[in-house]
């Protein structure tokens, strides 16, 4: 071999390694767009500490976006409208959903609730996560519509304990109370239509979104599936 070859031949192997690292940091900035902003979808029965657990959410990450829920039920004392609900009159909220305008929408206690869906995808788009609650008619509704969707279910650590949470809220007279609680039963009998379930422990809140942060990292961590050489 000439000096003249073996220098076309280092070159060579100089130009194949340039190529195999400008690939492999292809690879790399493939693999940092797979961890982008998810819906990220809090279920459970009522009474469950739902509200308890996204007020603590809004705090601790203020950088996520707090889907409003459109309601017909009465304001409570505190609830400010377009914070905690966007307070709508029947009518209102029924040519709304006329025009779709909900990501779902449901009838619970002869109110109704709906999650609008322009406010989601612009802030996704925008690249923020998304935290929307919702009760499980409601989390299928959108698993129908947005699958690619974190879906979380909040558990009580018993019965009795939801009954006692109910109650300590101080919202139901005792034939609504009654009527939630079976509704919580059987709710939870749906709990593996959801990705994750977490235990909302007895004055452990912060535990509770240690578990969602948890899962959020997990699932930025996560491969797709078709995405492997199997
Ligand atoms: P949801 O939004 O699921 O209907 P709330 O957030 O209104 O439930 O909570 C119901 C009641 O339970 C509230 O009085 C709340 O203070 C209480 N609660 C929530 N989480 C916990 C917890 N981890 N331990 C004890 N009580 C809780």
């Amino acid at each position: 071999m000439t000096s003249g070859e073996r220098s076309r031949g280092r070159k060579n192997l100089v130009a194949a390694r340039v190529r195999w690292n400008e690939q492999a940091d292809e690879l790399i900035e493939e693999l940092r767009s797979l961890a982008r902003p998810r819906l990220i979808v809090i279920s459970g029965p009522s009474g469950v500490g739902k509200d308890t657990v996204i007020e603590q959410m809004r705090l601790r990450h203020p950088e996520y976006s707090f889907a409003v829920t459109a309601t017909t039920r009465p304001r409570r004392p505190g609830e400010i409208d377009g914070v905690h609900y966007i307070f709508m009159a029947r009518a209102e909220f029924e040519e709304a959903r006329a025009r779709g305008e909900f990501l779902e929408s449901a009838e619970v206690y002869g109110h109704l609730y709906g999650v609008p869906k322009d406010r989601v995808r612009r802030a996704l788009r925008a690249g923020q996560y998304v935290v929307v609650k919702v009760d499980v008619q409601g989390a299928a509704s959108i698993r129908k519509i947005m699958p690619d969707s974190i879906f979380i279910f909040l558990t009580p650590p018993s019965m009795a304990e939801l009954m006692r949470r109910l109650r300590g809220r101080k919202t139901d007279d005792p034939e609504a109370l009654m009527q939630r609680i079976s509704t919580a039963a059987h709710e939870l009998r749906r709990v593996y239509e959801f990705d994750y379930v977490v235990f909302n422990e007895n004055d452990r809140v912060e535990e509770t979104l240690d578990k969602i942060d948890a899962i959020i990292l997990a699932e930025n961590s996560r491969l797709p599936r078709e995405g492997r050489d199997v």
